[in-house]
């Protein structure tokens, strides 16, 4: 668009005022012409002067004095006007102030003094030297310029049906290619808050185009998998609410109806359910708090030893009660072993790897192994359990928020279960290495690795 309008303005100059450019170039090149041999008259020269003036001008020279003192070169229409018309010629140029452009120059009698030139411009210039007049005239051709503006104008009508016919050609290439996949991807992407958004066929020969596809792809696949594990934790946390909820009402309508149940251990149901309860909303309130950005790590020293002890000692019971057998590999050295946490969520960490050994073990010969293993100053503090362990392709995926490997919900016997991705923000917050080596039904290993501080 912008060419063509430009190819228009030059094509109506060019055609419109290329005459009057013409004329007014070869006026100014008459006068100026006059100007410099009026200068150059008094000078020794003179004559060799005018003589390459007018040739490298391209213009006809004549100067008539009352001496005849100046030679007039070459050949020159000039040289056939007569005295009559000189005299006429001078007249005029005084009455002008000394110099005028004559347009169709024409004979004192009025006939045109050249008749085979169509055209001519003639300048006269008078001046004195040494007391005497002198006439400069300078004269040019005026070549007629209609055939070459016809010329132009038909150059100027094929160059911009070529102009037009390309830059249509162009634009629709650069449609095609560049704002077709941004307007479709633009389109798409209002889908994108709805997980719609399809982008796998929009074809970018733009790097920067199929970039921001490929990411908003990416998203779209990200809010898809956060709807369906909000959807999957929802249903799940309702559902591990409901069931502590109904054994406490249960238990504790029996106990106020039937005077025989009123004892220890239906009491201790209703206590280990809503400690149950408790521990989930924990994770829950944890997890809102992580998502906010509001977890603040208090952090102290404390020996190894007395770390994974202390957890050991949490467990030990239960597990003896369940019959899992479960043992504690940490030399007693470890004692010696500081390490600088926050004591209260690391036992968290660990609890979570505990709990995840007990409920993903459908073994009879249950066993947990709870260590520390030094490699050269790296503790790595593990929980391995003889369970049925990951597959390979759900090992990088388990960190995830809301990530199940057996998506039928099955309560957890112990905590809430929601938890690796917790221990994930936990552990980053820490910025420990942390990690999980298993093999399919026969064993897995949780592990972060941490530096002692002293
Ligand atoms: P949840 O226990 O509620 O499913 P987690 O984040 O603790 O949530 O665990 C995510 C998934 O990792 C579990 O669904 C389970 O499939 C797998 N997983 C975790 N720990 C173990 C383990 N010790 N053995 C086998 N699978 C496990």
């Amino acid at each position: 668009m912008f060419i063509v309008l430009i190819l228009g303005i030059i094509y109506f100059f060019q055609t419109n005022f290329l005459d009057d450019f013409y004329r007014k170039s070869k006026e100014n090149t008459l006068e100026q012409v006059a100007d410099n041999i009026a200068n150059s008259l008094s000078k020794e020269d003179a004559n060799s002067y005018f003589e390459s003036v007018g040739l490298s001008n391209e213009v006809c020279v004549r100067i008539v004095s009352n001496n005849n003192k100046y030679n007039n070169p070459g050949a020159c229409i000039l040289r056939s006007v007569d005295s009559n018309t000189i005299n006429s010629i001078y007249r005029d140029v005084e009455n002008n102030n000394g110099s005028k452009m004559f347009y169709n120059f024409v004979s004192y009698d009025g006939f045109p003094i050249a008749r085979e030139v169509k055209d001519m411009l003639v300048y006269g210039k008078s001046i004195n030297i040494n007391d005497s007049p002198v006439l400069i005239l300078v004269s040019s051709i005026i070549t007629p310029l209609n055939a070459t503006i016809s010329t132009i104008k038909s150059q100027y009508f094929i160059i911009a049906l070529i102009v037009v016919v390309a830059t249509i050609i162009l634009a629709l290439i650069i449609s095609r290619l560049m704002i077709r996949p941004i307007k479709k991807i633009n389109d798409e992407s209002k889908n994108l808050s709805k997980g719609k958004y399809i982008g796998e066929d929009i074809k970018c020969i733009n790097k920067e185009y199929d970039e921001l596809n490929r990411t908003l792809i990416e998203a779209n696949e990200d809010i898809l998998k956060a709807d369906k594990a909000k959807k999957e934790l929802l249903a799940n946390v309702s559902h591990d609410l409901r069931t502590p909820l109904t054994m406490i009402e249960g238990y504790g309508e029996m106990i106020r109806d039937i005077e025989e149940e009123n004892n220890e251990e239906n009491i201790n149901v209703i206590i280990d359910e809503a400690k149950r309860l408790s521990y989930l909303v924990d994770d829950l309130i944890d997890i809102s708090r992580i998502e906010n950005s509001k977890l603040v790590l208090h952090k102290s020293k404390i020996s190894l030893y007395e770390l994974v002890s202390d957890v050991y000692r949490q467990y030990e019971k239960y597990c003896e009660s369940q019959n899992v057998f479960f043992k504690l590999d940490a030399q007693t050295s470890l004692q010696n072993v500081y390490v600088e946490v926050d004591v209260n969520r690391i036992k968290q960490v660990l609890y979570n790897f505990i709990n995840n050994a007990l409920n993903y073990n459908d073994k009879d010969n249950q066993e947990i192994v709870l260590g520390v293993e030094d490699n050269d100053g790296l503790y790595r503090v593990f929980v391995k359990d003889n369970g049925r362990g990951i597959k390979q392709e759900d090992v990088d995926n388990i960190w995830d928020r809301y990530y199940k490997v057996d998506k039928t919900h099955v309560r957890n016997h112990i905590g809430s279960g929601i938890g690796l991705s917790l221990c994930k923000e936990l552990l980053e917050a820490h910025e420990l290495n942390y990690g999980v080596e298993s093999v399919l039904d026969e064993y897995s290993t949780f592990y972060f690795e941490i530096k002692a501080c002293n």
